[in-house]
C-alpha cells in the first residue's frame, strides 16, 4: 500500500501570482499537489497533526516560467571563445552569422552536454517551466530525468523543396512521441525570414489539425520586417548566401511581420510569438483580437540592439504577455528573475513589478499551457515552489520590488517540484 503523506509549508510572505501576498501563509501539499492555502493558523486548525515544514522569515513563492529559450545553447559562451568570435558582435545579422558559424562546428554530445547545463542552470534559478526550442532534435531525451514542465519546440525551417520535404517527414515522426519525460513536443517553425511560405504554411496547418503546440520568432529585428516586407536588406544580401539560400529569396510581399503571419495561417493562440519588438499599433491590434500571446525577451533584444518592444501598449491592449530569456547566446543568465530585474529597468513604467511577476508566472503557464498546473499556488495545481532567504528584511508592500530587485536569484534556498526538494541545489548554484 502506497502511503501519501501530507505536509504543510509555510513562510513569513506566501506570494501567488494575481493575489496580495499572504503573511504568515501556508500550503497543504497532498501527494505533490496543492490541497489548499490559507494563513497557517487556519491550515492548522484544518489540518490538525500534519507535519508542518517551517521556513520561518522566507519568501514562498511559485516557480517561474521560462516561456522562450534555446537550452542547447548554454555552452555558447565557451564555444565562441574556442572558435575565437567576438563576444558580442554589432548588429542582428552579425549575431546570426556567428552563431552559424559557430553551430556548423558542433558535435551531437556538445549540444547534449550544454543542454544538460540549461536544465541544471534553469533548476537552480527557480525555473518550474520552459518554452524551450531544439534545434539537435535527439537531444531531446535528456528531458527525460529532467522535472521541468512546459513545451519541448523542435525547430524546423528551410527553403529547399526536397530538404523542407525530408524534414516535415522527419518531424512528423518525431512528434509522434508526444510527450518526453514532463515536456510536451511542439514545433518551431524558426521565423518568417528562414523558412519557405508553402514548408510555413504546412506546418501550421499540421499544427492546428494535430493540436500541437507551435512557437515562432516575430518582428524581432528591422532587418526582418525589411526582408518580409521587400525580400531585401542585409538578410537578403549576408545570411541568404552564407546558407545558400540565394535562389530562394522571396518576392517583396508588402506586407508587415503580423499580416504575413496571418496569411500563413499562422494566427492562431497555440502559436506562441516571440520578440514583438517591431510592432506597430494596427499589429498590436490584430494580435489582441486574435488572442495571441507573446513572449518577450528584453535582455536578448538589448544585447543584439534591435530594439524595445511596444510592451505598455501591447499590455494595454490585451495581449497576453510572457517572459523569456532566450538563450545564453544573447543573454547572460537563464533566470527569469534576472529577466524580471532587467525589464523592470528597460520597459520603466510601462510594466510595474506585479505585471511582471504575473508574465513570470501566471503568463507563462497559460503561454505554455500548463495553467492548470503551475503559475499560482492555488489548490489542484502542482506544489511547486520556491523559498526565498532576503539578506535583509522585505516588508510585505514591497515584496514585488523585491521580486524585481536582482537580489532573487542568490536568494533561492530551495526549490520543490510537484512536492519533491531538488536535490544539491548548493551545487547547481556554483
Ligand atoms: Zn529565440
Amino acid at each position: 500500500m502506497v502511503v501519501v503523506l501530507n505536509y504543510i509549508y509555510t513562510a513569513k510572505y506566501l506570494v501567488s501570482a494575481n493575489a496580495p501576498p499572504i503573511e504568515a501563509g501556508a500550503l497543504l501539499v497532498h501527494g505533490g499537489r496543492i490541497a489548499s492555502v490559507a494563513t497557517l493558523k487556519e491550515i492548522k486548525r484544518n489540518n490538525p497533526g500534519v507535519k508542518i515544514v517551517d521556513f520561518h522569515d522566507a519568501l514562498l513563492v511559485p516557480l517561474l516560467v521560462n516561456a522562450h529559450t534555446h537550452l542547447e545553447l548554454t555552452d555558447f559562451g565557451l564555444w565562441a571563445k574556442l572558435a575565437g568570435e567576438v563576444a558580442s558582435p554589432e548588429n542582428f545579422v552579425d549575431w546570426i552569422l556567428c552563431l552559424i558559424r559557430i553551430k556548423r562546428k558542433l558535435s551531437g554530445k556538445q549540444y547534449q552536454l550544454s543542454l544538460g547545463h540549461g536544465i541544471a542552470q534553469s533548476l537552480a534559478s527557480g525555473t518550474g517551466a520552459v518554452g524551450d526550442i531544439l534545434a539537435h532534435h535527439p537531444a531531446r531525451n535528456l528531458y527525460l530525468s529532467s522535472p521541468l514542465l512546459g513545451s519541448l519546440f523542435l525547430e524546423t525551417l528551410g527553403h529547399d523543396p526536397t530538404v523542407v520535404h525530408q524534414l516535415g517527414n522527419e518531424l512528423k515522426e518525431a512528434l509522434k512521441d508526444n510527450v518526453v519525460g514532463s515536456v510536451k513536443l511542439g514545433v518551431s517553425p524558426h521565423s518568417p525570414y528562414t523558412i519557405s511560405k508553402n514548408y510555413l504554411k504546412r506546418v501550421y496547418r499540421y499544427c492546428q489539425q494535430q493540436k500541437i503546440r507551435c512557437t515562432t520568432h516575430l518582428a524581432e529585428s528591422s532587418e526582418e520586417v525589411e526582408f518580409v516586407e521587400w525580400g531585401n536588406g542585409d538578410l537578403a544580401s549576408r545570411l541568404y548566401p552564407q546558407v545558400g539560400w540565394e535562389n530562394y529569396l522571396p518576392h517583396p510581399s508588402g506586407l508587415r511581420p503580423v499580416e504575413y503571419l496571418q496569411q500563413q495561417g499562422g494566427l492562431f493562440p497555440e502559436n506562441l510569438l516571440v520578440h514583438g519588438v517591431r510592432l506597430n499599433d494596427a499589429e498590436i491590434q490584430l494580435l489582441a483580437e486574435r488572442q495571441m500571446r507573446l513572449v518577450l525577451c528584453p535582455r536578448s533584444n538589448a544585447k543584439l540592439n534591435v530594439g524595445k518592444a511596444p510592451a505598455g501598449k501591447l499590455h494595454r491592449a490585451g495581449v497576453k504577455l510572457a517572459l523569456g530569456t532566450d538563450s545564453l547566446a544573447s543573454c547572460d543568465s537563464l533566470s527569469i528573475w534576472d529577466e524580471m530585474t532587467f525589464a523592470q529597468h528597460w520597459f520603466g513604467t510601462e510594466l510595474d513589478a506585479p505585471t511582471l511577476f504575473n508574465m513570470a508566472t501566471q503568463g507563462g503557464a497559460e503561454a505554455l499551457g500548463k495553467e492548470n498546473e503551475m503559475g499560482s499556488l492555488e489548490a489542484g495545481k502542482l506544489a511547486s515552489f520556491q523559498i526565498l532567504q532576503p539578506k535583509t528584511t522585505v516588508a510585505i508592500d514591497s515584496v514585488f520590488d523585491y521580486f524585481v530587485s536582482s537580489d532573487c536569484t542568490d536568494d533561492i534556498a530551495q526549490v520543490y517540484h510537484s512536492g519533491k526538494q531538488l536535490p544539491s541545489l548548493t551545487l547547481l548554484h556554483e
